[in-house]
């Protein structure tokens, strides 16, 4: 099945309300541009205002705990997202995963209960410098993919990024992006069977408007997971704009 490329931004911990003007101005691209599908992952303050004033862009959350509701203070559940207005969840970003210690059996309960009030889900994977200096990334990756996976593919993406390639300017070669992503579409086909095909495996790490052409022409790379260069219209507009102009 054919899919729209899949722009997302990850604001993380930036944006006050004097941000929304650039939201806005990335919501008038988008709905020039609708062979794009773009969103952006505000922090949680900012989710009920992005979802009033935007009319083009999908608002996410960048984190939910697993449980519906309890005793655990500073948390945010998915129905409470869901109410607030994000339409979707990023899960198992790496920053959670070092900051937070989380695991990929707490990721996979993350992205269970999104789906369970009928959230999206991007799910995040991504091998150390380390592990991609020693030849093991996609050995790696795919153990982590596979162990973080929610037991179905209802409304699931996964982002592919390299820990090394976030905020950093360094971007893996073409190739290895290849390699990857055709390694994490088998891991999603032996999970879902046909469903696994339909699932968008983004790319994410150092995504910016002049090598988003190239990245996202990568055969398996359903579109991009963008964390800096989202943050501003100027920045991210072109991204979407490289996706618009893929065949
Ligand atoms: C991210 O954190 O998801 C990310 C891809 O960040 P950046 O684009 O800034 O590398």
């Amino acid at each position: 099945m054919s899919q729209r490329y899949y722009i997302v931004g990850n604001w993380k911990m930036n944006g006050m309300r004097a941000a929304l003007s650039e939201a806005r101005a990335i919501d008038r691209a988008a709905q020039r541009l609708p062979k794009v599908e773009v969103a952006i992952a505000p922090p949680v303050t900012l989710i009920a205002a992005m979802r009033e004033g935007l009319t083009g862009t999908g608002v996410g959350a960048q984190n939910c705990h697993h449980a519906e509701k309890g005793a655990h203070t500073g948390d945010l559940s998915a129905p409470m997202l869901r109410e607030a207005g994000a339409d979707f969840v990023i899960v198992g970003h790496s920053e959670r995963r070092a900051d937070h210690h989380e695991t990929n059996e707490q990721v996979k309960a993350k992205a269970e209960a999104a789906q369970a009030v009928d959230m999206g889900v991007i799910l995040c994977v991504g091998e150390s410098e380390a592990e991609r200096d020693s030849g093991e990334a996609e050995e790696v990756v795919a153990r982590q993919l596979a162990a973080s996976l929610p037991d179905t593919a209802q409304r699931l993406s996964v982002a592919y990024e390299p820990i090394w390639a976030i905020g950093t300017g360094r971007v893996p070669q073409v190739s290895d992006v290849a390699a990857m992503h055709k390694r994490l579409r088998t891991v999603l086909t032996d999970k879902y069977g046909d469903e696994g095909a339909d699932v968008r495996i983004l790319y994410g790490g150092s995504v910016k408007g002049e090598n988003a052409e190239e990245l996202l022409a990568v055969a398996e790379v359903g579109g991009a997971l963008v964390g800096g260069a989202s943050l501003t219209a100027d920045g991210f507009v072109p991204i979407i704009a490289a996706a618009a102009e893929q065949d």
